[in-house]
């Protein structure tokens, strides 16, 4: 028997028998209980059944990794085939994929209701206990096709999916199979820990022609502690989604008459986007920036010389023909399509709502000669773009297809390409700072070695890398580098901030760019007399102010720190008598810029108090005899603490620096939850 030699990840090398399976290998390295439920084979995820003929590298898949979970949820899919065709004979199988929260699988079957859920999933964790071996089975083409032949939606996939006379492998627990490619769980006991959480339907391949399935979604977690977590996760998220707290607080508003994905900021709403983009604008002039403003619209020409259009066509709202032009045409009988044809090759002149403020602020730089006197310039806009999102995928204020992003684009030269990428980045660590997002982490995305994709000179690319890199190193937190995922025009950096329920939220980008200076021959004179072309920077840190409120939302679930609520002093009154007290606190408080609100109704306090709560402001001012006598204030915070008496001069020299301050979360009531120690 021939000996082979298998890599482990500490480098270590063993010796082994040929055709040991990597379960023995891991066992032997890790000892039984390893926590993998599948190996990477020289990188390729394999089961732990696969033998191994020839000298290689093994990695243990632990449950809990990101490609653990994949293969636990995709597992979990096939136990819930099945659990369904065991106790529905008739339902055929079809797809069945793993998701980013668990698994779904569709069915050919008479619609069934979430009642029926709990038997399926009973089921599950009955064939879940009996433990079966998931076995992995090459077939060959005839043989694939005899498996199959009671379903056609299975034999679509093969006939598809396969070339001519090539097999491939079906996943085999207990008598039940399914074509797959695996890997899978090595047994089924992995799979204890599952919920079945919705049923829907869908239609086979999406596809609105062909037949309507019957889709099942659940859950699947390695142990039961961690499904409950999860469980809990789903509920907490539920309780924080935006679009049910922008409705209950009022921030925010969609009219399906002005139309999907158009957000309507309500006044209330209005005020939390305010006060960022003035936190935003503070920090923008004291970093140099210039503020400008530009049209909602600009003409076909000036996107076809940027390359939006009609490349990113698919993106956007139709472009806007003159009026007397379309009449025109319409005389002459263009069509549709002749139309759209005419204007793709830039025979017809129109407008387009702009998907981007770039080409504008290009437009600004060019509006005079620059030397690198001028550089770098920066120009900020909170500028409003319009794209087409499939209505598929509008959803509240996080997909939309209007929105405004906190835009900025820095012309510089080579040289202050590192220094502005720090500039952009100290500012995004400011405000997530200030605003308690300290969980995040950053992503650089540098091009593919090797491809000939990208415009701009390798050596200026290697530069721009290096800057992105030790920017995001110079932030301290969690970061890594993506080779490939450079745009064709520069190499950039993401934040994705992870929320208190472990959600991540791709927020905005810093964006290096050669390729739009070029397109639109841009130039400055350098120290030495000659020409030179700038380099674009494009900054949006936090993507969009919809999404960024939205995330917001969720992220203090609607309880926002003092200077972003909207009303921060709910005035309450225990009685009739307190009216005229309780006016001269609100004056005194209006006076300071102070947002407030006066309940001097004759509801009982209680009343007041519980319907008050509702609306989260930071404080309940409640103003009784002793209140108005002493001329102090007492206060009542959201989580129901309180403090009495205290004097009204210094209540207001304290918000105000709480407010100014920014502080995190309101501080004016001292916590009565103590620990004890
Ligand atoms: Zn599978
Ligand atoms: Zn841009």
């Amino acid at each position: 028997m021939s000996m082979i030699n298998v890599t482990l990840p500490d480098g270590t090398i063993n010796e082994y028998a040929e055709g040991i399976t990597c379960a023995e290998v891991i066992t032997d390295a890790l000892g039984r209980k390893h926590g993998c439920l599948a190996a990477f084979v020289d990188g390729v995820e394999k089961d732990m059944s696969t033998k191994l003929s020839s000298s290689c590298s093994v990695k243990g898949i632990l449950s809990v990794s990101e490609e653990g979970v994949h293969i636990l949820r995709h597992s979990a899919a096939h136990l819930l085939a099945q659990a369904v065709t065991e106790l529905y004979p008739g339902a055929l199988p079809t797809i069945g994929p793993a998701i980013e929260r668990g698994f779904y699988y569709d069915f050919k079957m008479d619609p069934i209701t979430e009642a029926d859920l709990k038997a399926i999933q009973k089921k599950m964790q009955f064939l879940a206990k009996q433990n079966a071996v998931v076995e992995r089975i090459e077939l060959n083409e005839e043989d694939l096709k005899s498996h199959f032949e009671h379903n056609p939606y299975k034999m679509e996939i093969i006939n598809d999916k396969l070339e001519d006379g090539a097999g491939s492998t079906i996943y085999k627990q207990g008598e039940w199979y399914d074509l797959c490619l695996g890997p899978h769980v090595p047994n089924l006991s992995r799979l204890m820990f599952v919920k079945l959480t919705s049923v829907s339907s869908a239609y086979w391949r999406g596809d609105q022609e062909r037949e309507q399935l019957v889709r099942i979604y659940g859950l699947v977690e390695p142990t039961k502690d961690a499904l409950q977590a999860t469980l809990k996760n789903i509920e907490e998220a539920k309780k924080r989604d935006h679009r049910k707290l922008g409705k209950d607080l009022q921030l925010f508003h969609i009219d399906e008459e002005v139309g999907q994905g158009l957000i309507l900021w309500t006044p209330r709403g209005s005020i939390i986007r305010q006060e960022l983009q003035d936190f935003i604008s503070f920090h923008l002039r004291r970093q140099g920036y210039s503020q400008v403003f530009t049209p909602h619209v600009g003409k076909l020409d000036l996107y076809r010389t940027s390359g939006h259009f009609p490349y990113y066509q698919e993106s956007q709202y139709p472009p806007l023909v003159e009026k007397d032009l379309m009449k025109k045409l319409a005389d002459e009988g263009c069509s549709c399509s002749e139309l759209a044809n005419l204007m793709k090759s830039g025979d017809i002149d129109g407008y387009m709502l702009k998907p981007m403020n770039c080409p504008h602020h290009v437009k600004i730089y060019s509006s005079q000669a620059r030397s690198y006197r001028d550089l770098p310039l920066r120009l900020a806009e909170f500028g409003t773009v319009y794209r087409w999102e499939q209505s598929g995928e509008i959803s509240g204020m996080t997909r939309v297809r209007g929105f405004t992003q906190d835009d900025a684009h820095l012309f510089v030269t080579e040289e202050q390409i590192a220094e502005e990428v720090l500039g952009c980045i100290e500012l995004v660590q400011i405000i997530f700072n200030k605003l308690g997002m300290t969980d995040y982490r950053v992503r650089v995305g540098l091009r593919e070695p090797d491809s000939d994709k990208y415009v701009g000179q390798p050596e200026a690319w290697d530069k721009a890398e290096d800057a992105c890199r030790s920017a995001a190193q110079s932030l301290g937190v969690e970061w890594t580098e993506e080779e490939g995922e450079a745009a064709f025009y520069g190499p950039k950096i993401d934040f994705v901030v992870r929320d208190v329920i472990g959600r991540e939220w791709q927020l905005g980008t810093v964006q290096v760019d050669y390729n739009l200076p070029e397109r639109f021959d841009l130039t400055y004179k350098g120290n030495d007399g000659e020409m030179h072309r700038p380099v674009m920077i494009h900054r949006a840190p936090f993507g969009s102010m919809e999404r960024f409120v939205g995330v917001l939302i969720e992220h203090f679930a609607g309880k926002f720190p003092t200077w972003l609520t909207p009303t921060q002093c709910h005035i309450i009154t225990i009685s009739e008598k307190h009216k005229q007290y309780a006016q001269e606190v609100a004056d005194l408080l209006k006076e300071k810029e102070i947002r407030v609100l006066i309940d001097d109704g004759d509801d009982t306090i209680g009343k007041k108090i519980r319907t008050h709560r509702k609306m989260q402001p930071a404080y309940m001012v409640i103003l009784g005899e002793g209140e108005a006598e002493n001329r102090t204030v007492s206060l009542r915070a959201r989580n129901g603490d309180q403090i009495s008496d205290l004097p009204l001069d210094q209540f207001i020299v304290d918000l105000m620096a709480e407010i100014s301050n920014k502080e995190p979360q309101p501080c004016l009531v001292p916590s009565q939850q103590q620990s004890e120690d």
